[in-house]
Formats: C-alpha cells, structure tokens, sequence
C-alpha cells in the first residue's frame, strides 16, 4: 500500500488551492463539503468561482500565488492545468510546509483524493492507487446505488443518542441496540420522518434496557485446511460476530485476520501455551466466556469433529445450559485428496474409506491393519508424522505390498503446499522432513504421477 487513507480534520483549517478553471472547480466542489477555510488563487477566475466568492463559501485572491500564501495551510492543490504553474505551486507550497497535491498528476502529488461516497458523517474513500480509475467510478456507483440517501440523517441522529445509549451495558448488549437501531427500525421509523426516529430510539432503548443480558453462545467452528477461500459462509458469519475466539495452533494466520477487530483472541496451540494447553484448560476456558453472556467462537482445523476433541468440549458446556451448535468445515483429506487430482472413493477400487490417527494420547494407536492390509483399501490417515515406521511395519506384517502408494499431503490448501508421492516401503524416510501439518493418504498416488508414470513406460 504506497498511499495510506485517512480521514483528516479540515474542521477551520487552510486549504489553498491554485487555479481557476474546471479543474479547480472540480476539486472545489469536494472541498466544499468540509469545514476549511478555503483560499483560491487564480488570475483570471472562472464565473462560478466568482459567485462562490461572493456567497462566502471562499476566499478568492485575483492574482497567482506567491510565497507566503501557503503557511499554516493543511492541504494545497494545484488545479491550474499547466504543468509549469503547477511545479512551481508544488515547490512553493512544499517549501511552506503543506501537503501538495496536483491535479491529474500522482507522481508530483504528495496525497490522492480519492472517490468519495458522501452519507456524511458515513463517508466511503475508495482508491485505487491512481491504478484504475474507472474500477474506482464503478465501485462507486454501486455504492451510490445500495447506500440509501436516508443513511446519513440516520447516522447523525443515532450520533447524538449516543449519550443516552450509553445507560446499556457495554458489549454485546449496546451493539445489538445499536444494530437494531440501524438495520430495523431506524429505517423503518425514519420512513416516516425524522422525529419517528428520535422517538423510536427512546422506545428502542426502554426495550432493550429491559431486556436481561442473553447468556452467552458457543460456536464449534470448522476453519477448514488453511485457505480462507475453504472456509463455509456460516463460519465467516461466526468470526465476523463473534466476541471471543479460542483457536488452535493449525488455524491459519489468513483466516485469524478475517476476525472482527474487536474479538478477543485466544490461541490455544501447542506453540501459545507453552508446550501445551491441557484440554481441561481449554474447556474451562469456552465455559468461562460464555458464562460471561460472550459470543464465543471456538475455531478448530478442518473439521470440528474430526480429530478435535470436540465431544470433551461439547461436554463440558452441557452441565450449564449453553447454547452450542456445530459449524462444519473442510477436513484435511478432502484438501489433500483435492491437491492431488484424486477422488478419496473409487468405484471398483474402494467402497470404503478410513479416517485413521497416526497416535492418540496414549501413544500409537492400533487399527484394523488386517483390512487395511487389502489391495485397493483407502485411508486418510492424520497425525502420522511420528507413527510412519509403527504404521509401515505393522501394515506390512499384515500383507500390505510394500509397493502400496502412499501420498503425504503437507500443508493442503496452503500457498506452502507440499505433495510426496512414495510407497509404504519408503514412507519413513519420506515424512522424516516434513514441519507442517500433513495428511497421508494411503492407497493413492497422485494423478499426475500415474500419467507421468505411463508416459515413461511409453517412452
Ligand atoms: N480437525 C482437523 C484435524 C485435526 S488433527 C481436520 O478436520 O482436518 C491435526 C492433523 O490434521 C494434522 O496432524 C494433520 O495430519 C492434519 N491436517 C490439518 N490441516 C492440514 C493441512 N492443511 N494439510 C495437511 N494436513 C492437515
């Protein structure tokens, strides 16, 4: 981002602007919308400058700027079309202290004035880096076209209940007000004139007021294998309202940042907490928040009940009555099988599919290795970093050939994704490596390995 919005107070500050044609009288009819104290230069001045004049709306000096005119000046503009006055403006302007920009031209401007969708006090700056001007115009349009008129008297009247607003407990409490104020019934109250509105936010409020604080919810959230784009409508919802999230260590950096600013965050990962945030902790961690009337997010990898202890957690909340629903996300084999062009079950080579766990919390874990063991049987098997020599040996003990494609998937989804295609002869050696999570897909080889793999034999 080389230029960096803001919104600056012009609230009785200079403002000096060089030039007198339909330049200046573009940017004049921006400036104008703001409480500065307006000087313009320009010798031969356009008529509707000289009406602004004369209404008062701003100061005209009949001549061209000269030194001095530019101190204790904000922002200065150079509007007059000609490149030579208009360095010479930057120059002196620069000089004196104020930030320039010239009309059309970015690369002597110091600042962009953006387009600007104007419900004051809702105002919306887009930019676009003087890249695309036209993209900009269109986004503004569709602004212009969804924000109704109405939304800046609602806006300045909410502004001044807002004293009175405040009687509401902070938090989840006074932003439900206030989103019903502005998505119900402001609008509906301000449809029929500007005192129903004033009168529907006493009524609002008295409503609200009497209202007891709503125990608090708890959101079991799927974020899916890494890429924000996986994540489901539902889950971008949770993380969008929700007051507190406690995340895992797996949860990528790109969904964490599509949070509400204001949420608490609480990671829960191995890396957070030491080495480990005991699952006891974690439980009397949700129940705490959400005993406290918070919206809380509890934000797992994949999906929230596999391999997510989610039945602890569920269990934990039962006892005091809170709400809990279940947002079901991506799992990790769905990425995996995705980033290697495979279906996960085949007609004719496997009508069942296994999720296994490479280890549990008492160690490695034991499966049915004899089914397994079975030409064509399919797994995707998660956590199996540590446990690739203790599965290898026990398949192979069981009959597996030790030619049985196995494919480790790190990273699915990610920018960082990683895919080796090996067998189960070679699997320890191949996850020995490996620093990101990984999901090995057992039975299956890559898509693109079996057409290389022809086209060797072809050749
Ligand atoms: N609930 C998660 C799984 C949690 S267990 C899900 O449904 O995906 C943690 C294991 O998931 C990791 O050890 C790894 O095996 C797997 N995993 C999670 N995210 C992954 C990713 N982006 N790529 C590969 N494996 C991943």
């Amino acid at each position: 981002m080389q230029h960096f919005p803001i919104f600056v107070n012009l609230r009785g500050e200079r403002v000096a602007l060089s030039g007198g044609g339909e330049a200046a009288l573009a940017k004049l009819r921006l400036l104008l919308k703001t409480e500065a104290e307006i000087h313009v230069y320009a010798e031969a001045p356009h008529a509707d400058l000289e009406a602004l004049a004369e209404s008062g709306k701003l100061t005209l000096h009949r001549r061209a700027a000269r030194a001095g005119d530019f101190a204790q000046t904000r922002l200065a503009y150079g509007a007059n079309e000609d490149h030579a006055e208009d360095t010479r403006i930057k120059a002196l302007a620069e000089a004196e202290g104020a930030l320039v920009n010239i009309v059309d031209d970015l690369h002597n401007s110091q600042f962009i004035t953006p387009a600007i969708v104007d419900r004051d006090p809702v105002t919306v700056a887009i930019g676009t880096e003087g890249a695309a001007p036209v993209l900009a115009r269109a986004i503004k349009r569709d602004l212009e076209e969804r924000l109704p008129a109405s939304l800046g008297l609602l806006t300045r009247i909410g502004k001044a209940f807002r004293a009175a607003a405040d009687a509401l407990p902070m938090g989840k409490t006074r932003r439900d007000f206030w989103a019903d104020y502005y998505f119900n019934e402001g609008p509906k109250a301000l449809a029929k004139g500007e005192d129903n509105a004033r009168e529907a936010l006493d009524a609002l409020l008295a409503r609200h007021l009497a209202q007891a604080p709503e125990p608090g919810e708890v959101a079991f959230v799927g974020a899916g294998p890494g890429d924000p784009e996986l994540l489901t409508l539902a889950a971008r919802r949770a993380l969008d309202e929700a007051e507190t999230i406690i995340h895992d260590g797996l949860v990528s950096p790109a969904i964490l940042e599509l949070a509400r600013r204001e949420a608490l965050m609480i990671d829960v990962s191995k890396r957070g907490f030491g080495r480990s945030t005991p699952q006891e902790a974690i439980n009397a961690l949700i129940v705490d928040h959400a005993l406290k009337g918070e919206k809380v997010v509890r934000l797992k990898g994949g999906d929230p009940a596999i391999y997510g202890r989610l039945d602890e957690e569920l269990e934990a909340l039962a006892p005091h009555g809170i709400a809990t629903r279940i947002l079901p996300g991506i799992t990790a084999a769905s990425a995996a099988a995705a980033a290697i062009g495979q279906s996960l079950t085949k007609r004719g080579r496997n009508t069942e599919l296994r999720f296994l766990t490479g280890h549990d919390t008492q160690g490695f874990t034991e499966q049915d290795w004899h089914a397994l063991a079975r030409p064509g049987s399919v797994a995707a098997i998660y956590m199996a970093k540590k446990g690739a020599r203790f599965l290898q040996g026990r398949l192979m003990m069981h009959g597996a050939s030790p030619a049985t494609d196995v494919t480790v998937v790190e990273n699915a989804s990610r920018p960082d994704t990683r895919v080796l295609h090996t067998t189960l002869a070679a699997l320890p050696e191949t996850t020995e490596g490996l620093s990101g999570p990984a999901v090995l897909l057992y039975g299956l080889a890559p898509r693109d390995a079996a057409a290389q793999l022809q086209l060797k034999a072809a050749q």
